[in-house]
């Protein structure tokens, strides 16, 4: 099961907000974690049975683009892509009022 900011939070930090890990909260660090990408070992305070298990559920959602932060251009321009590419271009002209031009 994916790990959200709030199981990061509850389940691996120990809510002290320190700061050593270079984020003024836990919750913050957290939010990094899953949307960022940042490694959860950057907080020196985690039980290391936990961090390795936590590891392997990371790389999973990581893999699989659950919650981390998305490259929008990106993605708009694959869909416009897909979409092209399924488009009836024949009486593309009539549909949107033009004149088909054939002197290229
Ligand atoms: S180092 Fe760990 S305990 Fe300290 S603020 Fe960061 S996440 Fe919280």
């Amino acid at each position: 099961m994916a790990l959200s900011v709030v199981d990061i939070y509850q389940k691996f930090l120990n809510k002290t907000n320190c700061g050593d890990c270079g984020y003024s909260s836990c919750l913050a660090f957290a939010s990094m974690v899953v949307s960022e990408q940042l490694p959860l070992q950057n907080c020196p305070y985690i039980d290391p049975e936990k961090l390795e298990s936590a590891k392997k559920e990371l790389e999973k959602q990581y893999a699989d683009g659950k919650w981390t932060r998305r490259d929008m251009a990106s993605d708009a321009l694959q869909w416009a892509r897909q979409r092209a590419t399924s488009m009836e271009m024949t009486d593309l002209q009539q549909r949107i009022g033009g004149v088909l031009n054939r002197r290229c």
